[in-house]
């Protein structure tokens, strides 16, 4: 009898490992060049180690909960593997406890096929729960002796045996431990958990925070300025690069004051790294200034604005409020459309106004446009259910094709705004597949390198011509997203003050000069070309 009931306990043991487990196994499936032999091996001890902790509390009961709270974590770090092949990440963390209910529905509805690894493993759970806490105790010595040689072999998952943490070209004893345990299920969202208290704390600090710019010019006209943010179009899809055979962009194309740029990268791959550096002095550097500084909205601010944030992609998010923290107006809006009668509506109003937005534009799964611009099919509005390797590629480039719609009809509004001017950038690029699409693993050419135009009104150029020519100038120029703050201010002639001022990164300044490009993968600047 006693022999069986101590395996019993082994088998509850093996079974606990291997759920939490789970995601590592299916991530090293799906990802084999992204998980070695050797991580996933270290991966299982370290499960197996937290499973001999969860069976070493004496009462059961409190031993199914904490195992419970781990498996929760578990669950959705398999949906993550399932969607994005990587495991969660800060970004993937934050979006998912700020996540707009639109953007749930979105992912959701890609991700049913998730409930095959989620529904077996839950059921599984379940019963070895049932069963340990039915199962009679287990003589005091034994659970010690076993739960002893588990947690060293766990010990050995967490060593570091390969030189691969380098950070600041020196060998970390904490990075590998971390990399190899925290950074990893089923602990990898508890130490998520950890690093968002710290960012929301953080963005707590700038209330009293001021530029103290000036202008340069004042005008006794109207003016206008809008900076749009696009969502994961790539460069390569634009048909404003002269090189893309389809026209996705046919009407932007057609407007006489528009500059488009051929050379522009992003400074991160997902949304909530790349947006904060497109509206902030930050960088993938100095990528501190986007919590320890106030975005461009302070800056209008100071210069007698009326400051319109237009809630809508990223600035949706709690966790995002941040980047406008002094904003006069903010917008409720649902959907990209309803964007575009916003700023008709706002702009109308003020004097002097400053508008800024994100579209949803291109977001995965490339659903985003109206079935009057499903231009290339198959595509997934008109027909979903044709299995065909062009239907998210030609999904993808009716969004743009929508986008450029959109962005038309907005830069004839602002024609009637006095003096305008628009700023489109994307937030980050995307990797195409035939049976899928993402953004910010592989942080490729495809997701950094996106389209950057400048429109403004005739207005403006009358009163701007060396900004404009110099903007003509520099369209084939190596630039990035550290540009964007700066020739905001330059083109609205706001100068600010010299610890922040930058008239190098300034495009529309003849003293624009090029700078090594980086790009923030991993909290790591990496310089791209
Ligand atoms: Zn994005």
């Amino acid at each position: 009898m006693k022999y069986q009931k101590e395996t019993g306990y082994l088998v509850v043991w093996a079974l606990l490992t291997c759920l939490f487990f789970s995601p590592v196994c299916v991530k090293f499936i799906v990802e084999r060049y992204d998980e070695t032999w050797l991580s996933t091996l270290r991966a299982l001890l370290v499960c197996g180690g937290l499973s001999a902790c969860i069976l070493l509390v004496k009462n059961k009961i409190a031993g199914v909960v904490i195992a419970s709270l781990f498996m929760v974590m578990t669950l959705a770090e398999l949906v993550m593997v399932n969607t994005f092949h990587i495991f969660m990440d800060i970004d993937h963390y934050l979006a998912l406890v700020t996540t707009t209910a639109e953007e749930s529905r979105t992912f959701a509805g890609s991700n049913l096929q998730a409930l095959w690894y989620i529904v077996p493993v839950v059921v599984l759970f379940a019963g070895v729960c049932v069963w340990y806490v039915k199962m009679p105790a287990v003589p005091r010595g034994f659970r010690w002796k076993t739960c002893g040689v588990c947690l060293l072999v766990a010990l050995v998952g967490v060593m570091p045996v390969e030189k691969t943490a380098q950070i600041d070209n020196f060998y970390s004893f904490k990075a590998e431990v971390f990399k190899n345990t925290l950074h990893r299920p089923p602990f990898n969202i508890l130490h998520l958990t950890k690093i968002a208290v710290r960012k929301i704390h953080r963005m707590n600090q700038t209330n009293d925070f001021a530029f103290h710019s000036t202008r340069t010019r004042n005008f006794a006209q109207k003016e206008t300025y809008v900076l749009a943010i696009g969502e994961s179009v790539r460069y390569a899809n634009c048909s404003l690069n002269g090189i893309y055979p389809r026209e996705t962009m046919p009407l932007a194309g057609k407007q006489n004051n528009l500059v488009f740029f051929h050379n522009y990268y992003t400074d991160g791959c997902t949304t909530s790294i790349s947006v904060p550096m497109i509206v902030t002095r930050a960088t993938a550097e100095e990528n501190d200034l986007s919590y320890t500084e106030k975005s461009i909205v302070q800056v209008f601010k100071e210069n007698g604005f009326t400051t319109v944030v237009i809630k809508r992609g990223l600035f949706n998010q709690i966790s995002s409020a941040y980047l406008y923290q002094s904003v006069d107006y903010t917008v409720d809006v649902n959907s990209d459309a309803e964007v575009m009668s916003a700023i008709d509506s706002v702009s109308a109003l003020y004097d002097k106004t400053f508008i800024m937005f994100q579209l949803l534009g291109s977001h995965f799964y490339y659903g985003n446009f109206p079935k009057e611009f499903g231009k290339w099919h198959p595509n997934n509005q008109s027909d979903k259910d044709v299995k065909s390797d062009s239907l998210l590629i030609n999904s993808y480039d009716n969004t743009i094709l929508y986008t450029d719609y959109l962005l038309n009809n907005l830069m004839d509004t602002l024609k009637n705004r006095g003096m305008a001017a628009l700023w489109y950038v994307s937030d980050h690029g995307q990797t195409i597949t035939a049976t899928t699409g993402w953004h910010g693993t592989l942080c490729n050419k495809d997701e950094y390198h996106v389209p950057l135009f400048v429109w403004y009104s005739d207005e403006y150029e009358q009163e701007n011509k060396e900004k404009t020519a110099a903007l003509r100038q520099h369209v084939r120029e190596p630039m990035n997203a550290d540009c964007i703050f700066y020739t905001i201010c330059g083109m609205a002639n706001i100068q600010l003050p010299p610890q922040y001022r930058h008239e190098d990164w300034d495009i529309s300044s003849a003293a624009f000069t090029p700078h090594p490009r980086k790009v923030l993968i991993n909290g790591e600047a990496r310089e791209v070309d």
